[in-house]
């Protein structure tokens, strides 16, 4: 591979303090090619460039600064979907994730052009997602949107013309907004049911709660059924996944010290999250803190307590439901559920356990949906590309799809919606809180 530097002097990631990408990291990789047919964006491309070997090798010239930070490294850095596809078949356990992340801290440190716009990513992540009361006023607004006839009038009115298609279609699928997200319905306690097991403290999460609330209250309630004491606390904040992933790792940080703060002054035993980008942002803060010795161990303490809720029921041992729910579903392993945290196993263990429900594999089920936190939104046609294939891959006969993640949720209600499929697109732990309230009717 041959990379020219570029004319006019632009920094190298070796020119910046902070946060740069870990020599430890990049260094491991032997240049095997293995994670090449794994990964989405080189299946598409086939350029060298936006593969995992290719990403790791520029950023690793970049900060030896024999490479110039430029188009040439900044594109396949900030196209990649951080899918993690590539960690799981890497030999030599080459984080690529955290490579991407890093490099993107830096290009963001920078302030330098990546061909995005800019000033939209900055007003969502830095002015909206952050704080919670803009967050929810935002989830009012469309609620009033969704119900009061507005609608129907903008689709009448063919006001959605002036939207790009890809939101167009994100417009068509939006769930029923609920009035008001599960942080703020939610009891700050809820007690066990039976022997209490342990104390788990809900983390509600941002789109999740804003977009899906039912899933937030489906998760304490099935969560409260299999023995557990749930908390809410009520200081949360946004994660920070989606900060880290654009390269605002400032934002994600000042996020993150204040989730910490409040989860650890629970004293819950256990964090529990629905959500696999956010669970693995989670699980991830110690990486974030690696250069402050105060957050790094408090960090470690928080990441150590964190667990996807079909990881939870699993380790704590849930009780197979009696309740039926007649249905054939497939299954689509979110990227930040099996390739971030290495969960594929629980998922399928609760769906498995629910009597009358099928359930039937897709093939390729763990390549990602192409939606990626809000890489759907700025990168619509690697995206849709992305999604076309895993559509493909729905098994035939098949009348919803179960996934652990907000953003694929809506990813793939679009990819129904463009296929005109009737399917129902499902949280896992949606399906056994269905088969549990099936026992009381
Ligand atoms: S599989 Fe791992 S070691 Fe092999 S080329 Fe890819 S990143 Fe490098
Ligand atoms: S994270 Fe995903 S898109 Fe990025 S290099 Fe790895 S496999 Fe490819």
């Amino acid at each position: 591979m041959a990379y020219m530097a570029a004319e006019t002097p632009v920094p190298s990631l070796s020119s910046m303090i902070a946060d740069t990408p870990d020599a430890d990291k990049y260094s491991v990789c032997v240049h095997c090619g293995f994670c090449l047919e794994v990964c989405p964006t080189y299946q598409e491309l086939f350029d060298e460039n936006q593969s995992p070997r290719g990403r790791v090798y520029l950023i690793k010239e970049a900060a030896e600064g024999r490479l110039s930070l430029d188009a040439a490294v900044i594109d396949p850095v900030f196209t990649c979907l951080d899918c993690r596809a590539c960690e799981t078949v890497c030999p030599s356990g080459v984080q690529v994730g955290a490579l991407i992340e890093e490099a993107r801290g830096q290009v963001h440190a920078e302030q330098l052009p990546r061909g995005i716009n800019r000033g939209l990513e900055k007003l969502v992540l830095r002015h909206i997602f952050p704080y919670p009361v803009r967050l929810y006023a935002i989830g009012g607004l469309l609620k009033v949107y969704q119900r009061a006839g507005l609608r129907w009038l903008v689709r009448r009115l063919g006001l959605l013309r002036i939207l790009p298609p890809h939101l167009r279609e994100m417009e068509a699928v939006l769930p029923a907004v609920k009035a008001r997200p599960a942080l703020q319905t939610l009891p700050p306690r809820m007690a066990a049911q039976g022997v209490r097991k342990a104390t788990a403290a809900l983390f509600t999460g941002c789109v999740m709660d804003v977009l899906f609330a039912s899933i937030n209250e489906a998760t304490a309630r099935v969560a409260v059924r299999n023995g557990l004491e749930v908390v809410v606390p009520k200081q949360q904040l946004c994660c920070g996944a989606l900060q880290i992933h654009a390269g605002d790792r400032q934002q994600a940080r000042d996020l993150a010290r204040q989730n910490i703060d409040a989860f650890l002054a629970t004293g819950a035993e256990y964090v529990i999250i629905n959500a696999a980008g956010c669970g693995a942002a989670l699980k991830e803060y110690p990486e974030l803190f690696r250069d402050d010795p105060e957050y790094h161990s408090k960090a470690e303490e928080f990441s150590g307590r964190v667990r996807d809720i079909s990881e939870l029921l699993v380790e704590v041992g849930f009780e197979a439901p009696t309740g039926r729910v007649e249905r054939t579903i497939t299954y689509h392993d979110a990227c930040h559920l099996c390739h971030a945290q290495n969960i594929r196993d629980q998922p399928r263990r609760i769906l498995r356990s629910i009597p009358g429900l099928k359930v039937v594999e897709m093939q390729d089920s763990e390549r990602c949906c192409g939606s990626a936190g809000i890489y759907n939104l700025i990168h619509p046609q690697m995206a849709g590309q992305l999604l076309e294939r895993k559509m493909d891959d729905v098994p035939e006969g098949v009348n919803a799809i179960a996934m652990g993640n907000p953003g694929c949720m809506l990813q793939i209600r679009v990819g129904a919606h463009r296929r005109h499929q009737d399917v129902d697109v499902l949280h896992t732990v949606e399906l056994l809180d269905m088969a549990y309230a099936e026992e009381a009717r």
